[in-house]
């Protein structure tokens, strides 16, 4: 047997249709530099979406290799009630030097779906404790995405992930999302004064009473299909949700560390929420780790005698985890020290401009919309009605097989491809993304 063979032979693949595999078997990585992936064949493959976004400063980095390898002859787990290690003393003292003003407390745990998780319970919770108990719903956003779990599902509103198993979760109020490509009051992102707020005015209006919570992908709804949004409209959200007495939850898994060319996407709008998440590029891309960030006053409530029994009851095996943590540590060094956002920054403006570039012209792309190194270039059918392909010819999909050949990682969020590269690439690496995106997009569409 191969090795594709016996990995189809014992492995179920997140997110896939495994039929899909006949046709696509699975690409086996033996290595990893940079922003560079090796097959077993010795095939390049520029991972220009990070790796499900979450590989921050390049693979194999050796400033973060080397800060676990030394971890790991030290201590590899302990157990995290009641016991503790610098590590993650030190990650959280760093961190609160770096998250938005105000948010002071840190709960560990190990993905970001379990961070979202823990995220409504605390807000639950707080609610409770502070004698608010008729608030007990959450409001969101339509087209977010917040992890695949079910509470996170809940909150999530994508069809594509949530649909099916309506029955099996929470009955949340969905507020529509702000939609800067197909603006419903017809404006552009230039002349917009966020009218769609209004939806969410409405919506608190009619529902913030019975709501401890409101829950956001801050200015990026990532999978939607990288739908970009106004700072304005999270700066507006925050005074309402003081005005109803709703906390904000902000979701900055994806967001996180520089990824919109702020250290966090709320400080776009130099705002702090009540709770905010992060995961993804909090440990480089290397382990799985999330935390929760909150403020004194959530904090506090849960603050009290053991016997009235207001303890957070929450907790995850991998919670805080050592070798996490000195990776997280490294992360935060390393934007640090070599202005990492800066320069990312830099890049960005050139990105854009060579993207545009190659492009923009293009008869079948819609929009190239961005924020910090994220680059999504949406497919229409038609330019002009901004009509999108059917969803069953899967255009996104072909051009990402065709993308594969051509030696560039290019999963697309339906037919939204994107660029979301580690915050390292260089100009010569991004000209050799682009040249192999443009021919993968022609490799397809020109014969269809
Ligand atoms: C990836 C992601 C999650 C879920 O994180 P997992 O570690 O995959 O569970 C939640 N929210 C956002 C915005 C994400 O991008």
């Amino acid at each position: 047997m191969t090795l594709e063979e016996k990995d189809l032979n014992y492995i179920w693949h997140p997110c896939s249709q495994m039929k899909d595999y006949e046709e696509l078997p699975p690409i086996i990585v033996k290595k990893g530099q940079g922003i560079y992936l090796y097959d077993k064949n010795g095939k390049e493959y520029i991972d220009i979406v990070s790796s499900w976004w979450c590989n921050l400063l390049g693979h194999c980095n050796p400033t973060i290799n080397k800060a676990i390898k030394e971890q790991l002859d030290c201590l590899e787990h302990v157990i995290f009630a009641n016991f503790s290690h610098e590590p993650a003393i030190q990650l959280c003292e760093q961190l609160s030097e770096n998250v938005p003003k105000g948010l002071t407390k840190f709960n560990f745990s190990d993905n970001g779906s379990s961070a979202i998780e823990c995220s409504l319970k605390m807000a639950f919770q707080y609610q409770y404790q502070v004698g608010k108990r008729e608030k007990k719903r959450f409001m969101c956003l339509t087209e977010g995405y917040h992890g695949e779990t079910i509470g996170a599902l809940s909150v999530g509103a994508m069809d594509l992930y949530a649909k099916l198993y309506q029955p099996m979760l929470m009955d949340t109020i969905q507020i529509e999302a702000p939609d800067c490509y197909r603006c419903p009051y017809g404006k552009t992102r230039e002349c917009c004064d966020t009218e769609c707020f209004r939806k969410a005015e409405k919506a608190f209006e009619q529902y913030a009473q019975e709501c401890c919570a409101i829950i956001v992908e801050p200015l990026l709804q990532g999978s939607a299909g990288m739908r970009i949004y106004p700072a304005m409209y999270l700066k507006k959200l925050r005074k309402l949700c003081d005005e109803y007495d709703v906390l904000l939850i902000v979701d900055e898994i994806a967001t996180g560390f520089g990824r919109t060319g702020k250290m966090f996407a709320c400080d776009h709008a130099e705002i702090t929420p009540d709770i905010m998440c992060v995961s993804k590029g909090l440990t480089g891309g290397y382990l799985p780790m999330a935390i929760t960030i909150t403020t004194e006053e959530i904090y506090r409530a849960f603050y009290a005698d053991y016997k009235e029994g207001k303890a957070f009851m929450h907790s995850h095996t991998y919670s805080g985890n050592p070798l996490g943590c000195r990776a997280g540590l490294a992360v935060q060094k390393i934007l640090r020290e070599e202005n990492i956002i800066e320069k990312a920054n830099q890049r960005a403006v050139y990105l854009t401009k060579r993207l545009k570039e190659a492009l923009l012209e293009y008869p079948y792309v819609g929009e190239i919309r961005h924020i910090g190194l994220i680059h999504a270039i949406e497919l229409v059918k038609d330019k002009k009605t901004k009509e999108g392909f059917d969803s069953e010819e899967r255009v996104g999909y072909q051009i990402y097989k065709e993308a594969l050949k051509n030696g560039l990682l290019l999963r697309p969020l339906g037919n939204v491809l994107y660029f979301n590269p580690p915050l390292i690439i260089e100009e010569e690496q991004i000209e050799e993304a682009i040249k192999r995106c443009v021919t993968s997009i022609h490799g397809y569409m020109d014969g269809r």
